[in-house]
């Protein structure tokens, strides 16, 4: 099963996808994580993107692509991926969209996470990341229990630098130009659920669950 994960920056896709990589037992494929390691090992690729990814402009297309082949080309991916960031655009959908048929395999269902704007700066303003396992906490609403460390693995927590007010809304601007295209492609295909993502985690979580097991009846949950 292959599920894709739409939504402005700050609609909880990161977190809902692990949750429910979790659940279904696949691998969540963030190209926003994947891109962060780049930059924090200083890769070539990194030392292209960290420019763009500081002041909220989208990495370009040949570069993103070429990441996102080689990670759908690692065997764990075998019995599909939930994919968090990507795709941003059409070129990108479509480029999935041929990467996956040379694989004889297709999208399975798109989830659009909408969520309103006074939400979002709300969650982004105040959210910190682990270094090491790029857990996710809220400085008000989920604090971790000591400060500036994860819960999960004792990591150092930080604030990512693209999660400043102006830059979150430069992101806004460019995932709204970007996704109605988007949104319009993958209804054609009848993929497309909408879900709101202002609700709480687990509300959108069962959202999704109810969402894959449409795509999939077999699935165990
Ligand atoms: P995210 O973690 O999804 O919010 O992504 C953080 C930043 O990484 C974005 O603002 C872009 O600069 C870059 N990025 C992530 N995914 C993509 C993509 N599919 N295409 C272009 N740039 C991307």
């Amino acid at each position: 099963m292959i599920v894709i994960l739409l939504g402005p920056p700050g609609a909880g896709k990161g977190t809902q996808a692990k949750m429910l990589a979790a659940k279904i037992n696949l691998p969540h494929i963030s190209t926003g994580d994947i891109l962060r390691q780049n930059v924090s090992k200083g890769t070539p690729l990194g030392l292209q993107a960290q420019d763009i990814m500081t002041k909220g402009g989208l990495v370009p297309d040949d570069l993103v692509n070429k990441m996102l082949t080689e990670r759908i080309n690692q065997p764990d991916t075998k019995a599909g991926f939930i994919l968090d960031g990507f795709p941003r655009n059409i070129n990108q959908a479509e480029e999935l969209d041929k990467i996956l048929k040379e694989r004889n395999r297709q999208v399975s269902s798109v989830a659009d996470l909408d969520s309103s704007e006074k939400v979002i700066l709300q969650r982004l303003t105040g959210r910190l990341v682990c270094r090491k396992c790029g857990a996710n906490f809220h400085i008000k609403n989920m604090p971790p229990k000591v400060a500036d460390t994860c819960d999960s693995c004792g990591g150092e927590l930080y604030q990512r630098s693209d999660d400043k007010e102006e830059t979150i809304l430069k992101r806004l601007a460019v995932y709204r130009k970007e996704v109605a295209d988007l949104l319009t492609y993958y209804q054609k295909s009848n993929k497309l659920y909408h879900i709101n993502a202002d609700e709480d985690t687990d509300i959108v979580l069962n959202n999704l669950i109810a969402m894959s097991k449409a795509a999939d009846d077999t699935l165990k949950v």
